[in-house]
């Protein structure tokens, strides 16, 4: 917590509005609206429910293929399977682990109908080369940006670049509110439907504006909306998003800084962020040489008491990806890169004793090696 977020809580439950689009949530909603000037923004009970949201709008269906990259969290590639389309995975760049935007027209077929590329990290995609492939072929984007609040390409924040962005406020997040989310509109043709879609299919939001004298079922939908109290505890931490980011950016160079003799010797890589992206410090992980190395120090860095975690099982080798008849092999920088991957512990309150603890461990091993 950044200071304010029970302070906001108790407000909004004396508001007496602590369901869905109260006071807090308009906050936060014009508060992201104007700082990384968004068309439109609304919250959401998580990022996946965004990204439902966003795949509803794309009008997709069975037939439909939407091209995405393995090496994601489920959530994306559920969205567009839950409306019965089919994710098509692309292999990811081996610099950024983001989809590799020169594989992806190769993928294109006419069922085609969305590309939805994550910045894996809080490091942007090359969003100009997948909007340009995009346009030529009229597909719709949406960037799942739930790792990426606040980071920028090329000056501009993501989340806003393509048609939609989704982003996470869950608490492994950099701003959070323990489960939230937020959906990015920046074509405006999809700003009524997304608020009808959120409000369980109804037209309540014009309702409550005075447009409409009732409100009724007009479209599909469910229930994604926020609890203010919610939205209250998100306010408190988006109110403090520079100084977040400062602390983690210390916290990012401190490893990045005593790890960089490691790198130069090749026991281990650092990410790596290309000239256009203006990360927001969400992760700090590292490739180690193999899958061996990788496993002996989560087990060596656990007897020590730090919980250092890796990610993704690539979707395309997963039960679910199996069925969808995808196997290994198919993508090799994915499944390589997926094996010597560790996520270092990063959080706010992490202090210098317990990185250089972290970083003693990760010298200790890769001494011996
Ligand atoms: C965290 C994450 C999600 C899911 O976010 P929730 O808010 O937990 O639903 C989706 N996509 C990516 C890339 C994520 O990192």
């Amino acid at each position: 917590m950044t200071g304010k977020e029970l302070d906001y809580i108790a407000q909004s439950v004396a508001s007496g509005h602590i369901s869905g689009n109260g006071p807090f949530t308009k906050k936060c909603q014009v508060y992201l609206e104007k700082k990384f000037g968004a068309k439109k923004v609304l919250l959401t009970t998580s990022c996946t429910a965004a990204l439902e949201i966003a795949a509803v709008l794309c009008n997709v269906g069975p037939g439909d293929e939407i091209i995405m990259p393995s090496f994601t969290f489920v959530s994306t590639a559920n969205a567009f399977l839950l409306r019965g389309a089919r994710p098509v995975f692309v292999d990811i760049n081996e610099d950024t682990l983001n989809i590799n935007a020169d594989l992806i027209e190769d993928r294109i077929t006419e069922k085609t109908k969305v590309i939805a590329p994550i910045h894996y990290a809080g490091v942007a995609c090359d969003m100009d080369k997948v909007l340009e492939i995009a346009r030529r072929y009229s597909l719709i984007v949406i960037e799942d940006a739930a790792q990426a609040v606040c980071a920028k390409y090329k000056g501009r924040y993501l989340g806003t670049i393509a048609d939609l962005g989704t982003y996470s406020f869950h608490e492994s997040k950099n701003f959070n509110c323990g489960e939230g989310g937020a959906l990015v509109i920046n074509d405006e043709r999809f700003i009524k439907r997304a608020e009808t879609i959120a409000e369980k299919g109804t037209n309540r939001g014009e309702f409550r504006r005075g447009e409409v004298d009732k409100y009724t079922w007009v479209d599909i939908g469910s229930s994604y909306l926020p609890s203010d109290i919610l939205a209250a505890y998100l306010y408190a931490q988006l109110e403090q998003m520079e100084r977040i980011m400062t602390i983690r950016e210390a916290i990012y160079c401190y490893y990045s800084k005593h790890l960089s003799p490691l790198s130069e010797k090749g026991l281990l890589r650092l990410p790596r962020v290309p000239s256009w992206s203006q990360q927001n410090y969400h992760m700090f992980y590292v490739l180690l040489p193999t899958q061996e190395l990788r496993d002996k120090l989560i087990g060596d860095l656990k007897r020590n008491g730090i919980l250092a975690v890796f990610h993704y099982v690539p979707l395309h080798t997963s039960p679910v990806g199996r069925k969808l008849g995808y196997s290994d092999g198919d993508f090799p920088v994915t499944e390589n890169l997926s094996k010597r991957l560790l996520r270092l512990p990063l959080y706010n309150d992490l202090k210098e004793f317990e990185q250089e603890k972290v970083l003693k461990v990760i010298s200790d091993v890769l001494s011996k090696c």
